[in-house]
């Protein structure tokens, strides 16, 4: 049922901006609906919350709206402000390479003469909420005899919320000719009732939740801040230190952005996105297999395709746009008899997505606290203290025991030399999530904190530009290309700034290569140059 974008038949700087947003494919909303709005009739929308409606009609919007012609041409009516200049947002950010197009939302509380101001310089899209809709209509501020399409976001909230009659007099104040397009996540009499009246000949397109079965796997999941996810991502690694995990996000930017973030505090992470090359994605997957990378950050979509045993831990970054993914993403873990965890972490209002995919898949996801550092801690000193009795139990340490007995020796006690071992081996273990400590080897190179610059032996006489020395070591070394930092290229050499969790890799691994041709001598740079 889901669609790629490009065989939905949009303009190509439509397509360019979402794919830009980092969408792979179209939700199963958007893949009925775009084509049936497209074709001008008029239809009814039903898809739980979360699973792209904006967009679903966002897009046929911009494609039908004249970019030459400033009058107003299509109207959006939101229960809330909020939603309002939510929608206002995506329709931007999806007209991006539209620069005639002119998105304006218009809501109480707003003072009345800017948005009439506004309003004047010609806006070919209003996003507006009911009553303040209403109060321009009346005063005449709102031309609506060249609407062409009006849509109903929301619908069944804005009906519960008793807008019935102020939608009743916005639609009758159109013209009769125009398209009318109706969203909800809901459907009821009411909802009905308004389409009978309004529409003409309507689709109905409804996205049924499946009944779905889910694997059995721990489900838990935390309420967290949009902007506290990467440190919770970062804790729960810490915590439960899983040999191989899966880290969902929603979009190729989010996963390469993550991966970068995960990268510069050293944490074995790669990604995998539709964007990628298969050459590319099968260099990611050989070393999430033989261990090289123990986070994998994905995709639905490239997810898809990879087939891995063993994956301790599931986390969703974000609450996926469909039921269906959730399903697919926690059966990725507790394969082969064993019992997998899944963590979804859920910000704002994603909580309702999150309780619809409750509801579907008839599963209780429990809800954690997020653990404090001090968990974290105890956590890491117990996972050391079973390691260390491991060793005594099992390995032969003769050679150890002769050295701590010489410095009994030098009369110091065994529980002191025991404590100072302890203290040494937890400080450089905690080292490694620490991303302040210097990087051992490489000294002070001028860069920016945690990261290494180098120096290369080629430049511009080579031809070479920034983007080709970034090209080359993403492609060389599988680093993403959103960590590499400040680039310099002078005539005869470059300076390349390289996260320091990656940079001893990055310069193996670059050894020997070649760029446009020339071989390729990488090192630490001075401080000076
Ligand atoms: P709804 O109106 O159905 O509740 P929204 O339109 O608000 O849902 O979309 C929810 C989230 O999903 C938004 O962050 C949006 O950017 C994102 N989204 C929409 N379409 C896609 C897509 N095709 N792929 C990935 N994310 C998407
Ligand atoms: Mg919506």
């Amino acid at each position: 049922m889901q669609k790629q974008f490009k065989d939905l038949n949009i303009s190509s700087h439509i397509e360019k901006a979402v794919l830009d947003m980092g969408f792979e494919e179209a939700t199963p909303i958007q893949s009925l609906a775009i084509p049936c709005i497209l074709e001008g009739k008029d239809m009814i929308g039903q898809a739980q919350t979360g699973t792209g409606k904006t967009a679903a009609f966002g897009i046929p919007l911009l494609e039908m709206v004249d970019p030459d012609d400033n009058t107003l041409q299509a109207v959006v009516v939101c229960p809330t402000r909020e939603l309002a200049i939510q929608v206002a947002e995506e329709l931007r950010t999806l007209s991006k390479f539209m620069k005639k197009i002119k998105v304006l939302p218009i809501y109480g509380g707003q003072p009345i003469d800017r948005q009439i101001k506004a309003l004047n310089k010609g806006v070919q899209i209003i996003i507006g909420t009911p009553g303040r809709l209403m109060d321009h209509m009346r005063r005449g501020t709102l031309e609506m005899d060249y609407v062409k399409i009006v849509v109903l976001d929301e619908a069944d909230e804005m009906l519960d919320m008793g807008f019935r009659e102020d939608i009743e007099f916005i639609l009758r104040d159109t013209p009769e000719d125009r398209q009318t397009l109706l969203f909800s996540a809901t459907m009821s009499r009411d909802i009905l009732n308004l389409a009978r009246k309004f529409q003409r000949d309507p689709e109905f397109l409804k996205v049924v939740p499946k009944e779905l079965t889910v694997p059995e796997t721990q489900q838990i999941y935390f309420e967290v801040k949009e902007k506290m996810k990467l440190d919770l991502l970062s804790r729960l690694l810490d915590l439960y230190n899983p040999n191989l995990s899966l880290v969902f996000c929603n979009t190729k930017r989010r996963v390469d952005k993550l991966v970068g973030h995960l990268q510069v505090r050293g944490y074995l992470a790669d990604g995998l996105h539709g964007d990628l090359t298969q050459k590319q994605r099968d260099r990611v997957m050989s070393k999430f297999r033989n261990g090289k990378i123990d986070v994998l950050v994905a995709t639905d979509v490239a997810a898809r395709g990879i087939d891995v045993e063993d994956i301790e831990v599931v986390f969703n970054y974000d609450v996926p746009n469909d039921d269906e993914y959730y399903v697919h993403r926690i059966g990725r873990t507790g394969r082969a008899g064993k019992k997998g965890k899944a963590i979804t972490f859920v910000s704002g209002k994603e909580i309702y997505q999150l309780r619809n995919i409750q509801r579907y898949t008839k599963t209780k996801i429990e809800q954690q606290e997020i653990p404090s550092l001090r968990d974290v801690q105890e956590v890491k000193t117990d996972l050391f203290l079973k390691n260390m009795k491991n060793i005594i139990n099992t390995e032969d340490l003769e050679k150890e025991i002769h050295i701590v007995e010489k410095v009994i020796e030098e009369d110091y006690t065994s529980v002191e030399i025991a404590a100072a071992l302890v203290k040494m081996t937890m400080n450089r273990e905690n080292n490694i999530v620490n991303v302040n400590s210097s990087p051992e080897g490489f000294g002070d190179t001028g860069a920016r904190p945690d990261m290494v610059r180098f120096f290369m032996n080629v430049g511009r006489k080579d031809r070479v530009k920034a983007k080709d020395l970034i090209m080359a070591i993403a492609d060389k070394t599988g680093l993403s290309s959103s960590v590499i930092g400040k680039i310099d290229v002078y005539d005869k050499f470059s300076f390349v700034e390289i996260p320091e969790n990656s940079a001893n890799s990055v310069l193996s691994e670059m050894r020997g290569s070649k760029i446009k041709g020339r071989s390729v001598n990488m090192e630490p740079a001075n401080k000076k140059s």
